[in-house]
């Protein structure tokens, strides 16, 4: 029998009427990411996507390791089917597992039935399969907290499944499901964990980078181009911009009071992320702040951001921990780039004495210092776009 792998869906289940698209735009987002492994036939029956195999895959694996990214997902494991009765089951079951049970001492046979016209109920099963087990390999003992063996199967309209215990998928909701957001992507930490947080709950993510040449380098845009491929193994393609931010970040220094520098920069980002997001469809801008974390960061210093703003800011870092910002880069895999030790604008003409505690009305003024329309023109216009896709 021909291995395939279940997907269980996480939330999609909650969403009453509007399922199909959710369902939709998750078969869309798989088929993405697998289509370069083989050929797939993808189907979604009782909260669960099936994905077979059409042909001969090499890498079965790597297909796992590429779902375990696709938000919407929350559980997901290899499979083997069987005809829906006992014999068939067993006989595929034993022979997938013989060997991994002579090697063990414990075991456990756990039985799932969503098809409830099955002749026999769930324990029944489970009993009947362990004890035919343990007649062939009278060694083992049945264990049902620790056992090293776990064997489950699954009795679905379907047919039956064989598999051991699944592993966690990304959770969340499909990509594509919640609108399209443009990520300000800085070559930190923060921002690439924003971007997937928010891709996470549905958004299409995407990114906006400020280059600032020569003062950052070309090795510096190629960090965070690398960054944004990593995050799109999890959010899929992304829309990469990069702004040339040079010239306004010299006006700035030459003509507004040092202790305004980054809170007008952020202004500025604000201002130009938002017209190629509206110029792109796209309707949110999201960044990687976190509330006190610097001074630009305070409270006082994003009212002074967002009174730029005609759209939502989203902020999905605003209140975790650095750690546990750390812990989320870690786990996407965009962390070992993020430390790589490369420039960005942002800290190239960093103030001495920010404020932390600035007023909106002090910041216009500081701005006001410069007529900064056509730089922002220059700027929008200057702005080039690539496609990042994951693999
Ligand atoms: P990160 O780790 O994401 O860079 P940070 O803690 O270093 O964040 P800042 O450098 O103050 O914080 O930047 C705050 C946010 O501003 C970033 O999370 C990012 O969304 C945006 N940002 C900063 N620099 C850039 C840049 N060069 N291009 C695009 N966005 C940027
Ligand atoms: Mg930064």
């Amino acid at each position: 029998m021909k291995e395939l792998i279940l997907c269980k869906y996480g939330e999609i289940v909650l969403k009453g009427l509007n399922r199909g698209g959710f369902e939709n735009e998750l078969m869309k987002n798989v088929r993405r990411r697998i289509k370069p492994l083989g050929k797939f036939d993808l189907r979604s029956s009782q909260s669960t996507l099936y994905v077979t195999p059409l042909e001969e895959i090499s890498d079965m694996d790597e297909v796992m390791e590429r779902l375990k990214k696709v938000y919407g997902i929350t559980k997901l494991c290899k499979a083997i089917g069987a005809e829906k009765n006992v014999d068939s089951i067993f006989e595929v079951a034993y022979s997938r597992y013989e060997e991994l049970l002579r090697n063990a001492e414990s075991f456990k046979v756990v039985c799932k039935r969503s098809d409830k016209s099955f002749y026999m109920t769930s324990p029944e099963l489970a009993a009947e399969l362990g004890g035919r087990i343990l007649e062939k390999l009278p060694h083992l003992t049945v264990d049902l907290f620790e056992p090293e063996v776990t064997i489950v199967c699954e009795i679905r309209s379907e047919g039956a499944f064989i598999h051991d215990i699944a592993s966690d998928g990304a959770g969340g909701i499909p990509v594509g499901t919640s609108g399209r957001g443009l990520l300000l992507l800085s070559g930190g930490i923060d921002s690439p964990v924003a971007g997937c947080m928010m891709a996470k709950r549905g958004v299409e993510v995407s990114a906006i980078h400020f280059e600032a040449p020569p003062y950052t380098s070309e090795r510096a845009l190629l960090k965070v181009e690398k960054l944004a491929k990593k995050m799109s193994e999890y959010c899929g393609r992304i829309s990469f911009y990069t702004v040339p931010f040079t010239k306004i970040q010299e006006e700035i220094r030459n003509n507004c009071p040092e202790e305004f520098f980054t809170l007008i920069m952020r202004r500025l980002m604000m201002e130009i992320a938002q017209r190629i997001a509206e110029k792109n469809g796209l309707t949110a801008l999201i960044t990687g702040e976190s509330l006190g974390q610097v001074a630009s960061q305070t409270m006082a210093a994003m009212v002074t951001t967002d009174a730029v703003c005609r759209m939502p800011v989203f902020r999905p870092c605003i209140g975790l921990d650095k750690k546990e910002i750390i812990d989320k880069s870690y786990k996407i895999g965009t962390f070992e780039i993020s430390i790589e030790p490369y420039e960005d604008c942002c800290t190239v003409f960093t103030p001495k004495h920010p404020k932390t505690k600035p007023r909106l009305e002090d910041v216009e003024a500081a701005q006001a210092c410069y007529d900064f329309s056509e730089l922002i023109d220059e700027a929008v216009n200057g702005t080039r776009v690539k496609n990042i896709t994951p693999y």
